[in-house]
C-alpha cells in the first residue's frame, strides 16, 4: 500500500520566515515610517524591521535573546505577506521550526557595528588556544564548528495571546511536538545548573578538537578520535573532554501543579 504523506515545504517556509524577519514592522514603527516618507531618506536604513533590530542588538552584544512573537508573524500572515497557515505549522511542529528560525537568525545576523575587544565566548577561547599552540596556523573557518557553539543568543517563542491555556492534565499525546500553553502553579524551582549544549574534546594522538552537539539530557561521550589524521595513521586516538571548549547554558527545572480550581 502506498502511503501518501503530506509534504511540508520547509524551503518555502524558511523563505517566508526570512521575509518576515526582514520586513516586519510593528504598529509603532509603521507610524514612524509615515513621517520618514516625507523626507528624502531610505526607510530601511533609518528604521530596520523589528527583528533585524533584535539581531543587531545580539551582534553588538547588547542582548542575548531573540523573542519570536507569534502574534507578530500572525499579523504579517493576516496582511497576506506569507502563506495562510504558517503560524499553525510553527505551533504544531515547533521543534523543527525552532531549528529553522535559528538558522535564519544565523544567516541574517549583521556584523557588529563596533569591534569587540574582549573575549568571552567559547569559540574565541578555542581560536586563541590554537593560535598559542601553533603560530603559523592558518585562520580557521568558523563554519566548521557546530552552529550551537558560535551562537551568542537563545531563541524563545512567545505564544499567541489568543491561544487557549490548558490545564496540566489536558496535555496529552496529541500535543507532542506542539507548542502548548499551560496554566498551573509552580511548586518547586531547582537551582540554576549548567546544561551542556556542545561537548568539546581533544585527541591525545593528533591534538584535534572534536565537538558533539547535545540535544538530550543524557549524553554518551565520544571516545575515539574521528579525525582524518588518526584514520590515516591507523591509530585509535583517545578523546578527552575539555571543559574550556564546552558550551554550557544556564538551566533550571520547575515543578508545576494543577490550579486548585481545576482539580474540583
Ligand atoms: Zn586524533
Amino acid at each position: 500500500m502506498e502511503v501518501i504523506k503530506p509534504k511540508t515545504n520547509y524551503t518555502k517556509d524558511s523563505e517566508e520566515i526570512n521575509l518576515f524577519f526582514e520586513k516586519y514592522q510593528d504598529a509603532q514603527q509603521n507610524s514612524m515610517e509615515l513621517e520618514v516618507e516625507n523626507m528624502d531618506v531610505d526607510v530601511e536604513t533609518v528604521h530596520p524591521s523589528k527583528y533585524i533590530q533584535k539581531l543587531r542588538a545580539v551582534a553588538n552584544r547588547e542582548g542575548d535573546k531573540i523573542i519570536f512573537e507569534l502574534d507578530d508573524i500572525q499579523a504579517f500572515e493576516d496582511d497576506g505577506n506569507v502563506t495562510n497557515g504558517l503560524v499553525r505549522k510553527i505551533m504544531t511542529n515547533t521543534w523543527r521550526y525552532i531549528e529553522l528560525i535559528y538558522r535564519i537568525c544565523d544567516k541574517l545576523m549583521p556584523v557588529p557595528m563596533n569591534p569587540i575587544g574582549h573575549m568571552d565566548d567559547v569559540l574565541d577561547v578555542i581560536m586563541q588556544h590554537r593560535k598559542d599552540k601553533d603560530q603559523s596556523r592558518v585562520p580557521e573557518d568558523r563554519t566548521r564548528f557546530p552552529s550551537a557553539l558560535t551562537r551568542r543568543y537563545s531563541l524563545y517563542l512567545k505564544p499567541l495571546n489568543s491561544e487557549k491555556t490548558l490545564a496540566i492534565r489536558e496535555v496529552n499525546g496529541s500535543n507532542v511536538g506542539h507548542l502548548v500553553t499551560v496554566k498551573g502553579i509552580i511548586t518547586r524551582v531547582s537551582d540554576v545548573k549548567p546544561f551542556l549544549l556542545v561537548a568539546g574534546y581533544s585527541c591525545e594522538m593528533c591534538g584535534d578538537e572534536v565537538f558533539q552537539e547535545v540535544t538530550k539530557k543524557n549524553i554518551t561521550p565520544l571516545m575515539m578520535c574521528p579525525s582524518e589524521k588518526c584514520q590515516k595513521n591507523n591509530v585509535k586516538g583517545k578523546l578527552y573532554m575539555q571543559t574550556r571548549t564546552c558550551k554550557f547554558v544556564p538551566f533550571q527545572e520547575v515543578k508545576m501543579q494543577e490550579l486548585v480550581n481545576k482539580i474540583l
